[in-house]
């Protein structure tokens, strides 16, 4: 496998890698379905975690190298992004702004003050609500002069933490169970063996990557990772935030612009978009998600999040029962952290 030359960024480390890569024989076998892994991170130790610390290793890494005192990022009230940006300037001395926008329809209190937006002002952020691009006009011309790091840290450079993802991925994932099942009789030290072995072994035995999209980073990341790594698994986005059309658009755009940066080919047709598990939009509460989120918890005791990997599992659910991912296929889901916003949604799981 060749992999792209990630060293030539500015990168600092925030989290804990690799993250898990786990079986969830339990929920396999309870969606009759493929062998599904679940890739933890969920478990990136900064903060209650996340898929944004990966790509703040090179956004702030990349402030740092420019001497930048002050981060500013943008996001929905209860933005996970902002409370990883939070917790990895406290970390590095920075001043963090975050200019959070009501995005979701709810104004209710526990919204506004709970989840994320409690640990946001716990972490030392300076939290500004903005209504329109004049308040954020005024905030960025108070604030001065600042590394601003755009949405959910989606850019190019962002996009490089899961391009490295994909290459951890490929490093962890076992060889198919016909080769190797090292978890079914074999000690702890042989396990450990297998691993290693596997570390060197074919890429290309995950057939899809499962992942929640939204200012598609993680996506267009994955895609290129993958496909620099000659693995032939196609990322499955599930669009949370806007329709898929839109989503699609965005995910090309960001896939071309990371490639470019990283002076790899332009990967083709790796992403498939799915539109159908954002229900009335993002952020709002759909009977699949809270099935999923209750199904990912009881038979794997893993949780999900309301907004963004609840609607991804609904999507593995959907697409597992519909046919459209067969029971042969070796799969991961993503997990993209989250858990903060399981507070702020309470109604969505009673009972
Ligand atoms: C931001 C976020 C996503 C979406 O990732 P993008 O790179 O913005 O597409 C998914 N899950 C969670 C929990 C997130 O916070």
């Amino acid at each position: 496998m060749t992999t792209p030359d990630l060293t030539a960024f500015p990168r600092v480390r925030l989290g804990h890698w690799p993250t898990p890569l786990e079986r969830c024989d339990r929920l396999s076998a309870e969606l009759g379905g493929p062998r599904i892994w679940i890739k933890r991170d969920d478990c990136t130790g900064l903060a209650a975690g996340g898929n944004k610390t990966r790509k703040l290793e090179y956004l702030l890494g990349r402030a740092l190298a420019e001497g930048h005192h002050t981060v500013v990022t943008f996001g929905a009230v209860q933005s996970n992004h902002a409370r990883q940006t939070a917790a990895a300037c406290a970390r590095l001395g920075l001043r963090c702004e975050l200019l959070l926008t009501r995005s979701v329809p709810r104004s209710d209190e526990l919204y506004e003050t709970s989840g994320n937006v409690l640990l946001d002002g716990l972490l030392g952020a300076r939290v500004r609500i903005v209504d329109d691009a004049d308040d954020i006009a005024a905030a960025l011309e108070e604030i001065g002069p600042a590394y601003v790091i755009p949405p959910g840290g989606s850019n190019a450079v962002g996009a490089l933490g899961y391009v490295g993802a994909a290459l951890e991925l490929l490093t962890q994932i076992q060889p198919p169970p016909e080769t190797a099942r090292p978890d079914q009789g074999a000690g702890p030290q042989e396990q450990e063996a297998t691993r290693l072995e596997s570390k060197v072994g074919p890429a290309g035995a995950v057939d899809r990557v499962v992942v929640a999209t939204s200012t598609a980073g993680t996506a267009a990341g994955l895609a290129v990772g993958l496909a620099e790594a000659g693995s032939a698994a196609q990322v499955e986005a599930v669009a949370v935030y806007r329709p898929a059309e839109e989503t699609r658009a965005v995910v090309e755009e960001l896939t071309a612009e990371t490639a470019r940066l990283l002076g790899v080919p332009v990967p083709e047709d790796r992403v498939t978009v799915h539109g159908d598990w954002l229900g009335p939009g993002y952020g709002v509460v759909t009977p699949e998600m809270s099935e999923a989120v209750r199904l990912f918890a009881r038979t794997e005791g893993v949780l999900l999040d309301p907004v963004y990997s609840g609607k991804a599992a609904a999507a593995l659910v959907g697409l597992v029962r519909a046919g459209r991912i067969g029971a042969d296929e070796t799969v991961v889901f993503w997990h993209t952290g989250g858990l903060p916003g399981l507070f702020v949604y309470p109604d969505a799981f009673v009972g």
